[in-house]
């Protein structure tokens, strides 16, 4: 006798092992076949940067432990569009998993010049799609969608499959001039709505914000005065990645009769994947910073990178005067055409107070508007919703706050259904009802040098504590009746060297070290273990007595 199994014998799911819950590190994964053993699709794959809370991390990546055992099952990873927190974990994941990659000519370029870095850059199978082109990846029949955004060729992706269909928004807003690749494609999203969407997958990176956002072209319109207007040197800094803004920069610069100067490595790799791929105007042409100086003032704009104010980049070396070849002086002005992503507020004032204090002028967006954003805000939001007429909805791309506004917005506007999942939740989109049926291992990865560790593996927590309490180190050698045969040595790093009175630190870790020690019996100073965990209490609680701070102490005990 047969009975209704509530398990289908195919199904097609959906669910992230990044960027739902926070905006970086997107990872999004889609589902077809049998529940056991289903082929999956990869739709972006992407790194978060660290914050002061991860000290000396380089990048940070998703865990992707349920991709490595599901690797023979993995049918393709296609890319949205080139910026890092969509395709920057390529160069340190790609390994793990080993399927083809699938881009649009920029972010292919983009790729490739990424991968020069890498042992492995001829290893990855790259499959260029044309802008709107279609593909079969393994069960999946994809379409691609123009949209808008703040890098060239931005897609949605239209997700067919035999139980039901998807619309993937990637990062995208309604901008009728982007000036680069070409503007979202509303015909065939309303065509695609008219045919039936089961479930939108959608950016809600300014679900908060009311309105519509800003055009590109609004924005060189606004360069382009303040650029002809300037009386003495202009630097403008932008995201790297903003072609559309590299463009109006170069185009102000010439309709101002000066020389356009470009500053910071980034900024070459993305002027060169355009060139390449048509998105710079034929006469397109700068100088390389060599000549900057020798320029007279009126006669010269310098695009340079550290917008966010990274140290090592060109912005805040030009500010504390450490560039090689590029200077300002008083008079001259600084552009910020960019907004500062939170956590960089510090480092981006400290850049504008090393400008000020040289008496260069600052222009940002409270001076006009320099920067709009490339996320769509809710009157966006609301187009895309009338047009598509999804029966489900699922916000991604977001921090929590985005992500609730954005569901609360999708009800409003009428949705069926709209579901609230964070990363690692499975949600089983058809056969319906769509629910959550499954949770998915997830975590971060750090790389940190040369060694990719997972989140909870420790030595970065430890830093962190380092950099807050500092180390004291104490080496004790015993004889092997357990006497001291010299006084401890001690190394301190990050702690006071010596107290309020004046008493060295390393007196007062060693006294604890030998008082600790000759309160242990002799015949129990073999136990090694048990001496170092004694001696190592007894000096933090003395140096916690003497300064108030209990610093991180390690002991070595050997016998001779
Ligand atoms: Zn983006
Ligand atoms: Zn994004």
């Amino acid at each position: 006798m047969s009975r209704r199994n509530s398990e289908p014998k195919t199904d097609f799911v959906f669910g992230a092992l990044g960027g739902i819950g926070e905006i970086g590190m997107n990872l999004y994964l889609y589902g077809f076949g049998p529940p056991r053993d289903r082929e999956w699709l990869i739709v972006d794959i992407g790194i978060t940067f660290p914050t002061d809370a991860e000290p000396g991390v380089d990048v940070i990546l998703p865990d992707i432990r349920f991709l490595e055992e599901e690797r023979h099952n993995i049918a393709g990873i296609l890319l949205t569009h080139a910026h890092e927190d969509h395709y920057g974990a390529i160069p340190d994941l790609w390994q793990k998993i080993g399927a083809p990659v699938y881009a649009t000519p920029f972010t292919a370029a983009m790729l490739k010049s990424k991968l020069k870095e890498t042992s492995f850059a001829d290893d990855v199978p790259i499959h260029i799609v044309p802008l709107g082109g279609s593909r079969k990846i393994g069960p999946f029949d994809i379409e691609l969608i123009c949209m808008s955004h703040s890098i060239p060729e931005p897609n949605a992706v239209f997700i067919k499959t035999p139980l039901g269909n998807v619309l993937h928004s990637g990062d995208w807003k309604l901008d009728e001039q982007p000036l680069t690749s070409p503007p979202t494609d509303k015909k065939r999203l309303k065509e695609i709505g008219d045919a039936g969407v089961d479930a939108l997958i959608c950016d809600s990176t300014n679900a908060i914000r009311d309105g519509i956002s800003p055009s590109e072209a609004d924005v060189a319109k606004t360069l382009a005065a303040m650029i002809r207007e300037a009386p003495r040197r202009v630097a403008v800094t932008t995201f790297a990645s903003n072609v559309a803004r590299i463009l109006s920069v170069a185009r102000a610069a010439r309709q101002a009769g000066r020389e356009l100067v470009v500053v910071g490595r980034a900024m070459y790799r993305v002027i060169e994947a355009a060139q390449e791929t048509g998105y710079l105007d034929d006469d397109f042409r700068f100088l390389p910073e060599t000549e900057f100086d020798s320029l007279p003032p009126k006669k010269v704009v310098a695009l340079c990178t550290g917008s966010q104010g990274e140290t090592r980049a060109a912005m805040a070396r030009i500010a504390y005067d450490s560039h090689p070849n590029v200077s300002l002086d008083a008079g001259d002005q600084v552009i910020f055409s960019s907004r500062t992503i939170p956590g960089n507020e510090r480092a981006v004032a400290k850049v504008q107070n090393g400008l000020s204090d040289k008496a260069i002028e600052i222009l940002t967006d409270q001076d006009g508007l320099v920067h709009v954003s490339g996320h769509p805000r809710r009157g966006e939001l609301e187009q895309l919703y009338s047009w598509l007429k999804p029966k489900l909805a699922i916000p991604v791309h977001g921090e929590g706050l985005h992500l609730e506004a954005h569901a609360e917005f999708a009800e409003d506007l009428g949705v069926e259904e709209v579901l609230r999942i964070r990363n690692g939740d499975l949600v089983r989109l058809a056969p319906e009802p769509a629910k959550i049926i499954d949770e998915l291992p997830t975590g971060r990865l750090y790389r940190d040098g040369r060694i990719i560790l997972s989140e909870g593996e420790g030595h970065v927590r430890e830093r962190r504590k380092l950099s807050f309490v500092g180390t004291i180190s104490v080496s004790v050698v015993l004889s092997d009746k357990g006497q001291l045969v010299a006084d401890p040595m001690v190394a301190i790093l990050g702690v006071a060297s010596v107290d309020g009175d004046g008493e060295p630190m390393e007196d007062i870790a060693i006294d604890a070290a030998i008082g600790a020690l000759e309160s242990i019996p002799r015949p129990r100073r073999k136990d090694r273990a048990m001496v170092a965990e004694a001696l190592s209490r007894a000096v933090r609680a003395a140096v916690n007595q003497a300064v108030g701070k209990k610093p991180i102490c390690s002991v070595m005990v050997q016998v001779v």
